[in-house]
């Protein structure tokens, strides 16, 4: 199915879900997309349209977003399945000075195929694979060609297990390459670019003062800025500086005390949380997650390390959930308040929540708030549609997407108006191809590492 951009799509009789402020039970109505819009949305639209899709029985939501992915990882899927601590830094994060700029787009188009399987329209590839100027060219070339639309983040931390190519060696000659990488974005459509920023430790003035040039850089730019938020005292040190807005990203955010976590709300910035990737590696506590919402915070989602698990946003969403309800039934019952019983602002999180939390607080997080992330008329068309049919609905549809459905309800998938996945199959990839692609990627990186030592 090859369109042009004027096409149109009519979905027939789907229930939305995800108009601007309507996250709970939605109406059904049709919707038609144009072009890479979305054109009308009413009870009952009658016409002529290049495609069809009847959608009775179906939940018409806005494309997943993944806030914080390392996609040049995915070509070693579940291979940190039983990671434990910090067991991933000395197992993957090593693999990229054996990887080729072909095996790093192979892998990126891998994950970012997954990502459109499993209803994520949009994604933040945190590309911290930027060794050479090739493997970024090979990052934005693989997005560009899965279709996905995506925020290209360059990461401007030297990483001490990465072998350079000498033109990436000195910070200036990174910071130029991020100035070559967004010019070079500026044509390509729906892609866009970030800045990761270098590592900054509070106290250190050099390092802080890094950081804030850096964020003024990604301002310059109009673009996000993005830092791995894994330390106690960086939320205040860079308020301090007057560094927070919704700007800026901090990922994790695991250890940010309450007062941090008040200033990361009252200012606007985000944070990308990673349920699967947290719990499975037993590193960190989540207790900032009802903290968070309780103290106003807006989180996103991601899935953080492909090496770990099924790409994807639904089961993140369900992740968050849970463990929003978990926290909240242990400090009941370890404050005595058994049975546990609902009061102000417990239990923090709802479905409702949990939906906006991987749709349209995602689009904002990477900069795409208002373009993604909701259903509404002239928005972009990033759309799934989740099919309810087989085993019946929930009476409320936010609760349905986070507790009913599994990634094989997810039927259709379209990304700027352009269909990606139909009655459940992926539109124009070559699954078979892809995979003969990526085990002699995987043989070649595997090979490379071995005969290095
Ligand atoms: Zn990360």
């Amino acid at each position: 199915m090859t369109r042009s951009v004027e096409d149109t799509v009519l979905i027939r009789g789907a229930r939305l879900v995800g108009e601007p402020g309507s996250w709970t039970q939605g109406r059904v109505c049709d919707v038609l997309v144009v072009g890479s819009k979305i054109g009308r949305i009413e009870g009952d639209i009658e016409g002529t349209f290049d495609f069809v899709i009847n959608a009775d029985g179906m939940i018409l939501m806005p494309g997943m977003v993944d806030t914080h992915l390392h996609l040049w990882e995915s070509l070693f899927r579940g291979e940190m399945a039983d990671s434990w601590g910090n067991d991933y830094f000395g197992s993957i994060p090593p693999y990229i000075s054996y990887m080729s700029p072909e095996d790093v787009y192979i892998s990126v188009y891998a994950g970012a195929i997954e990502l459109l399987q499993n209803g994520v329209t949009s994604v933040m590839d945190y590309a911290h694979c930027a060794r050479s100027p090739e493997h970024v060219d090979a990052v934005l070339a693989a997005l560009d060609s899965a279709g996905i639309r995506a925020v290209l983040g360059y990461d401007l931390h030297k990483r001490e297990h990465t072998r350079y190519d000498p033109r990436l060696i000195s910070y200036s000659s990174r910071l130029s390459d991020l100035e070559r990488l967004f010019s070079r974005v500026s044509s390509v459509p729906l892609i866009s670019a970030a800045v990761c920023l270098s590592e900054f430790v509070p106290g250190d003035p050099e390092s802080m003062t890094r950081a804030a040039t850096e964020i003024d850089i990604a301002r310059r730019l109009n673009a996000q800025a993005f830092f791995h938020n894994n330390y106690h005292g960086e939320i205040t040190e860079l308020a301090l500086r007057n560094l927070l807005g919704p700007h800026l990203v901090a990922v994790h955010g695991n250890y940010d005390s309450d007062v941090e976590l008040k200033l990361v709300a009252d200012s606007g910035t985000w944070i990308t949380t990673q349920p699967t990737t947290e719990m499975m590696s037993g590193r960190r506590s989540m207790t900032m997650i009802t903290r968070g919402v309780r103290l106003g915070v807006k989180f996103s989602l991601g899935m953080d390390v492909p090496a770990v698990g099924k790409l994807g946003i639904l089961n993140e969403m369900r992740s968050f959930y849970l463990l929003g309800r978990l926290q909240d039934g242990i400090a009941e019952r370890s404050e005595g308040r058994v049975p546990v019983r609902r009061s102000e602002g417990v239990p923090a999180v709802n479905p409702a929540m949990a939906l906006q939390v991987g749709t349209s607080y995602g689009a904002e997080t990477i900069g795409l708030g208002g373009s993604v992330g909701e259903i509404r008329v002239g928005g972009d068309a990033d759309l799934v549609l989740i099919d309810t049919r087989p085993f019946g609905e929930a009476p409320d549809t936010a609760a349905h997407i986070i507790m009913c459905a599994g990634y094989d309800d997810i039927d259709t998938v379209m990304v700027a108006g352009k269909v990606r996945k139909h009655e459940r199959k992926l539109v124009g990839v070559d699954l078979q191809d892809l995979a003969a692609r990526r085990s002699s990627a995987l043989k070649h990186v595997r090979e490379q590492r071995e005969t290095s030592g």
